[in-house]
Order: structure tokens, then C-alpha cells, then sequence
């Protein structure tokens, strides 16, 4: 049986963070829409090419040139998956649920959580995240690397990614509203959506999570 949890926030709720927490602690795969992109264009392919403008600006791909690009991942054989970033239109989760049922068994469950964050939270924070080339993303307040401005991981020079500049984000935020609310409805009319509170300590969300996950019997140690 595998597992799906579908991951809801804007950006700055901290998902990424909590994201690698879980997948660590139960070996689910996550499939990152944005982190999928970005190496594409880090590849300067044909699709890297094509969405690398929208980027920047914050602004959305458009859903047909993801639809492979989450289908390729779905086949791997793993314990369970984290969806980061996917669906964040109706568009795409009429995608999404057609390829679940390509490629999901019966007693495959499905599953969604929103981490709410104030939009006024989410700019504070943005201003003050830095990721480094490796992946490992950081807060210069709540998550600090070691020495300044330098990976813990890998030891490369931190920057700020280009669409967390104060203009983008606003855009970002503007976008999320307008496109997440309905899916959210959606899930939550199915009884799947789990609601955390993302404006505690990094530590308390993670407990708060897999307590949630345990009592729907979705995690099970
Ligand atoms: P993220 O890393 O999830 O914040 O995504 C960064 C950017 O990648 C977004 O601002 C969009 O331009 C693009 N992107 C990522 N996921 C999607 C998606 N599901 N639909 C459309 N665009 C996306």
C-alpha cells in the first residue's frame, strides 16, 4: 500500500522544511514541482527554457507542461510519496487525479495538509530565507546556517532565490489565494484535508503533523 500526502501552503509556510522532516522519518519520496523545474532550466532543456520567464516572475506554468513531469515520478516504486507545490490549480488537480487513477491502486490512500500562515508572516519570512544550490534551505532568524551565509551541508555561499524578492512574492501570494482556495474545498469536502498551524516553533509543527498522520492511520510508527 502506498501513501500520498499532498502538501498545501503558500510559500514561506515552511513546507519544504517540514517536508524533508517527513520524508526522512518514513522514506516517502517528495515530488517538488518547483524543484523539478528548476532543474530543468538548470539543464537548459527544451522545458527549462520554456518556463524559466515565469519564474522569475512568479507567475504559473502552465499545467499541460507538468503533467509528464509528475506522471514519470508517480512510477517509482517507493513506500509513499509528498507532493510539494502540486496541484495549485483546479486544472492540475483534475491532472492529478486522473494519473492517480493510472497509476494508484485501490488501497492506496490518499491524503492533503495545509499549513496555514498569515500572509504578513509569509513576507517576514521570505525576506529572511536563504537556500544554497544543494537544496538545504535556511532562516536567517529561526533556522540559522552554522557560519555565516554558508551551507552546513555542502559548505557553498547561501543566496536569495530570485522570486523571493518583495515585489515577486506579493505576486506569489496574490496567486496562491486566487488558485488554492477551491482545491482546498475540494479535499476538505472529501473529509482529506488536515489543517496544521505553521506559526509555531519548526519542532512542534513536525509533532503536530505526524500526531495528525497517526491518528488517521496514515503513519504508522
Ligand atoms: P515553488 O518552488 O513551489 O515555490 O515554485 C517556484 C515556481 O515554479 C512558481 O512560482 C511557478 O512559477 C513554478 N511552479 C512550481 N510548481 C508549479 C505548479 N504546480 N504550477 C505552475 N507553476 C508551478
Amino acid at each position: 500500500m502506498k501513501r500520498i500526502l499532498i502538501f498545501f501552503g503558500p510559500p514561506g509556510s515552511g513546507k519544504d522544511t517540514q517536508i524533508d522532516l517527513l520524508s526522512k522519518k518514513t522514506g516517502w519520496k517528495k515530488i517538488s514541482t518547483g524543484g523539478l523545474l528548476r532543474d530543468e532550466i538548470a539543464l537548459k532543456s527544451k522545458l527549462g527554457k520554456q518556463v524559466e520567464k515565469c519564474m522569475k516572475t512568479g507567475d504559473l506554468v502552465l499545467d499541460k507542461l507538468l503533467i509528464n513531469l509528475v506522471s514519470k515520478k508517480l512510477k517509482q516504486k517507493v513506500k509513499g510519496f509528498i507532493f510539494d507545490g502540486y496541484p495549485r490549480t483546479m486544472g492540475q488537480l483534475k491532472d492529478l487525479l486522473s494519473i492517480f487513477k493510472k497509476y494508484l491502486k485501490k488501497n492506496d490512500q490518499v491524503l492533503s495538509l495545509l499549513i496555514i500562515v498569515s500572509d504578513k508572516e509569509v513576507k517576514r519570512r521570505l525576506s529572511k530565507r536563504r537556500i544554497c544550490a544543494c537544496g538545504a534551505v535556511y532562516h536567517l532568524k529561526y533556522n540559522p546556517p552554522i557560519n555565516n551565509n554558508v551551507c552546513d551541508i555542502c559548505h557553498k555561499k547561501l543566496f536569495i532565490r530570485n522570486d523571493d524578492k518583495p515585489k515577486i512574492i506579493v505576486n506569489r501570494l496574490k496567486i496562491y489565494h486566487q488558485n488554492s482556495e477551491p482545491i482546498f474545498d475540494y479535499w476538505q469536502k472529501q473529509g482529506k484535508l488536515i489543517k496544521i498551524n505553521g506559526e509555531q516553533p519548526i519542532a512542534k509543527i513536525h509533532k503536530e503533523i505526524t500526531q495528525r498522520l497517526k491518528s488517521v492511520n496514515q503513519l504508522i510508527s
